[in-house]
């Protein structure tokens, strides 16, 4: 069957990682045109926009798009633009799985964590006022009127989690738990301080969990989580978090498999999804042909399963999986020394992975 997904090379290392990925999915010989469209901070000096109309048009109309990172420059209008996408398209759902693959030096061994951030809420929600400004001021003395106490010229953000929000967040994980053969969802909160935000997701989460007597449901604070990531990550399977704890975990449960080199994630929603790696532009590192695709790769898997290709989708991740395990072929960060000579780089990385699917 032939596919059409829209593809956004985006900003910084981002149009290396995607062509490398681009060329992977190619190789496994599923049927895929590209509708090559931009975000970000190549898009607004292309287009004048950063996240131009076209571009919505082609994912709302595709349903699937595969992504680079994007830059958002500052002071053009959006805090960040993977924020504003995901918002824009109601992509509620980020999902990222870190499963450790063998030759890839790591502290830990058998990792398979499934990350689910929820997308729209919580301090991303971008109500957010510069200390001194007159909405700053305003919202202290709205404070202050209901008889709280504000820092005076305090910066003002403010942190909204909703109910229907924390349900379809915990209800996509419980369904992603039961879909791909997982045995625990555990929730992630501060509910014991945040009685009110927090709190309300807990008791959503409670509440849903009893729909699903076949997965194990359990609930961690943050900050207990952090130091159990740490001392023993085996014991975690699907994590469910707000979306600022799922932000920092996502990153924290890369950092366990290999880092942001080999971590994939999926922004999804009810209609539509947008694959993306999980790390950003990494500008320092743009057109110097160094860093590692395997993370856009992976997420481009992840694409194909969304697409029912799992036949296509199993064999790149079979020829990813060999390509790490010789460690032969190894970009930089998969390198003990991170000046390893014997690094290889993007496209090489994307070449030897094309030769394992042709073996
Ligand atoms: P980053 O993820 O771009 O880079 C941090 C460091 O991680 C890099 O310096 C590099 O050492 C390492 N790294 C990242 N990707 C790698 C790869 N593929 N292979 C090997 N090493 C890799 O984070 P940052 O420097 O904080 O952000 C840079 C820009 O990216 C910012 O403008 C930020 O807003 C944006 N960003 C975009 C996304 C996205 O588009 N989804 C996500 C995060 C950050």
């Amino acid at each position: 069957m032939k596919h059409t997904v829209t593809l956004i090379p985006g900003d910084g290392i981002g149009p290396e990682v995607v062509e490398a990925a681009r060329r992977v999915i190619e190789a496994s010989g599923v049927d895929i045109e590209w509708e090559v469209l931009n975000a970000g901070a190549t898009a607004l000096e292309k287009e004048g926009s950063l996240l131009p109309e076209r571009l919505l048009a082609s994912i709302r109309k595709n349903g699937v798009a595969l992504k680079g990172p994007t830059t958002t420059p500052i002071g053009k209008g959006f805090r960040s633009v993977n924020v504003a996408l995901r918002q824009t398209l109601d992509l509620y759902a980020c999902l990222r799985p870190c499963r450790s693959y063998r030759g890839i030096p790591t502290h830990y061994e058998n990792i398979d964590i499934v990350v689910v951030r929820e997308n729209m809420e919580d301090l991303y929600i971008g109500i957010e006022y510069a200390h001194g400004t007159a909405e700053a001021e305003k919202f202290i003395s709205l404070i202050e009127s209901t008889g709280k106490k504000a820092p005076p010229g305090s910066g003002v953000g403010i942190k909204l989690i909703s109910e229907e929000g924390s349900k379809r967040i915990v209800k996509f994980a419980f369904e992603y738990a039961r879909a791909n053969g997982r045995k625990k969802v555990t929730a992630v909160h501060k509910a014991n301080i945040m009685k009110f935000t927090d709190g309300l997701f807990l008791e959503v989460a409670r509440e849903v969990a009893k729909s699903y007597p076949d997965i194990v449901f359990e609930d961690r604070i943050i900050d207990m989580l952090t130091a159990q990531l740490v001392q023993q990550p085996n014991q975690f399977d699907v994590l469910v978090l707000p979306n600022l704890y799922g932000d920092i975990v996502s990153d924290l449960c890369a950092g366990l498999v290999g880092g942001l080199g080999v971590a994939p994630g999926a922004n999804i929603g009810d209609k539509m999804a947008v694959f993306e790696p999980t790390h950003g532009s990494a500008p320092k590192y743009t057109g110097l042909n160094k860093v590692n695709p395997i993370a856009t790769i992976l997420s481009g898997v992840n694409m194909l399963r969304y697409l029912k290709e799992k036949t296509a989708a199993d064999r790149v991740e079979k020829a990813v999986a060999a390509v790490l395990a010789e460690g032969k072929v190894a970009t930089y960060d998969l390198k003990r020394d991170k000046a390893d000579p014997t690094a290889v780089g993007t496209s090489q990385m994307a070449d030897a992975i094309i030769e394992k699917l042709k073996s």
